[in-house]
């Protein structure tokens, strides 16, 4: 595989520059799972030159980059050979020394960027200082379970995060913030154009009513999701995040249904298939989920889900989560949702922001009545055409969006966790304010009739000109 292709597709972007990115040295302290997501999206995106530094070793509870980790091992180590299986085009450097080693000023010498993913504020103030008195960029970030925060070259008491020092790392929130964090540091290095200008702070909190936001609005009593059951349709790059972050959280039943094959440009985001190019897919993401959540019910089931799918007929999961890239096939998966009464995470991205719909049942409207998708099917039966032009993509919204649809996935699964969003959730990587809610909250109280039909009233719908093809999603 050449390194063209790798970088094809995030190459289609207008102002991109990947030598920028493929020349830039960035220091990452920390192995957490803060470390873990935040050194993915990098290494994925084909940041040249990464270095990770601390002294932690391998324990019981592994953090995903480090499932064939053996237990004692420098976690930095163990980061630097599956990161360079991810992307063997960057160079990964992992360095076993620690913030209080005064050698550490002369390892880190002059990158261009500094970031501090640890639970530590006296790293933080180490590095910040460090940083600050050598003119680096620097980035601190911290997790919990329910939330992350992150400031950009901001120096102030609170960048050093002090509530979380010690704190467990958060899977769900450092996906997101991982991501976001990627996302700022592409904008220092190669910015699209002269408003692509890197934030302050950002946070994301899955108890607060806004989601990006640093409030924390109540304390959660989990329950148990070993039983419970989701399909994920599309194991592509959101299917990749969606699948892994489920698998992390402890979701035990998960089936993921792909027809696709794996390609080598797909690996410049679908993190889980760097030993998988010309295979399926949903099996491919299966056994890598299985290797890294052992304890996971994993199934790739390869196919379609298309009109005359029998999966429902079979199967009643406790939730979809809708990972296409197709508004047409978008408009199947709302039909088979609302006809079998299963509530719809569905997401959707594009380079520079991503979606998170939630339809429950009763209590939120369905896709059709928030997004229109009926008017793409509509269409794609009437042209029956296959158009292909593939479609520029980035690492970075896919794994914001495809976690943010695993944490509203936890509140359908668990009423215990707070309500899952009504309205539109949506990361923007172009609003000052990176995030929040879009559009109206009201449910609906669409049904639907036998399959047949339904796509009759849709193509009679067409005839009639009730549907106007000119505003398509
Ligand atoms: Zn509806």
């Amino acid at each position: 595989m050449t390194v063209i292709d790798r970088y094809n597709r995030q190459e289609l972007i207008k102002g991109w520059n990947q030598e920028l990115l493929s020349n830039a040295r960035i220091a990452v302290i920390g192995s957490g799972y803060l470390a873990n997501y935040t050194l993915t999206a990098l290494a994925a995106l084909g940041i040249g030159n990464l270095e990770i530094y601390d002294t932690a070793k391998v324990g019981e509870d592994k953090e995903f980059l480090l499932f064939s980790a053996e237990l004692g091992e420098s976690k930095v180590k163990s980061l630097e050979k599956i990161l360079s299986k991810i992307n063997p085009v960057s160079k990964i450097k992992g360095v076993g020394i620690s913030f209080e080693t005064p050698s550490l000023a002369l390892m880190l010498g002059k990158p261009e960027i500094v970031i501090d993913v640890t639970n530590s504020s006296k790293s933080k103030s180490t590095i910040l200082n460090y940083a600050s008195s050598k003119g680096i960029n620097v980035i601190s970030a911290s997790s919990d379970d329910d939330m992350a925060e992150v400031f950009i070259n901001n120096l102030k008491e609170n960048a050093f995060l002090k509530e979380y020092n010690g704190v467990k790392q958060g899977r769900v929130v450092s996906g997101i913030i991982g991501g976001m964090i990627a996302e700022e540091v592409r904008k220092m290095i190669m910015p699209l154009d002269k408003n692509d200008i890197p934030a302050k702070t950002a946070a994301y909190s899955l108890s607060a009513q806004r989601r990006f936001s640093k409030e924390k609005e109540g304390k959660f009593q989990k329950s148990d999701l070993k039983d419970k059951k989701i399909l994920i349709v599309g194991a592509g790059a959101l299917g990749n995040f969606a699948a892994l972050g489920a698998a992390l959280e402890g979701i035990g039943n998960i089936d993921i249904l792909d027809f696709d094959e794996v390609d080598s440009t797909n690996l410049n985001r679908q993190i889980l298939f760097y030993e998988s190019v010309g295979k399926k897919k949903a099996r491919a993401l299966a056994e890598k989920i299985l290797e890294i959540v052992p304890s996971a019910n994993v199934k790739g089931i390869v196919g379609k889900l298309s009109e005359d799918s029998n999966y429902f007929k079979k199967n009643k999961p406790d939730a979809i989560l809708d990972c296409v890239d197709s508004f047409a096939v978008r408009a199947i998966i709302n039909y088979f949702a609302v006809r079998n009464n299963i509530p719809l995470i569905s997401g959707g991205t594009n380079p520079r922001s991503g979606q998170v719909i939630v339809y429950e049942p009763g209590l939120s409207a369905c896709l059709d009545c928030k997004i229109e998708v009926e008017k793409a099917l509509a269409e794609q039966r009437k042209a029956a055409s296959c158009r292909f032009a593939p479609d520029p993509s980035v690492i970075m919204t896919n794994q914001i969006t495809g976690n943010m649809m695993v944490g509203e996935a936890l509140k359908i699964l668990d009423k215990n966790r707070g309500e899952p969003v009504r309205r539109i959730l949506k990361y923007d990587s172009v609003a000052p304010v990176r995030g929040g809610l879009v559009g109206p909250g009201e449910s609906c109280s669409c049904t639907k009739p036998e399959i047949k039909e339904w796509l009759g009233q849709i193509d009679q719908k067409l005839e009639n000109k009730q549907i106007d093809l000119k505003t398509q999603p």
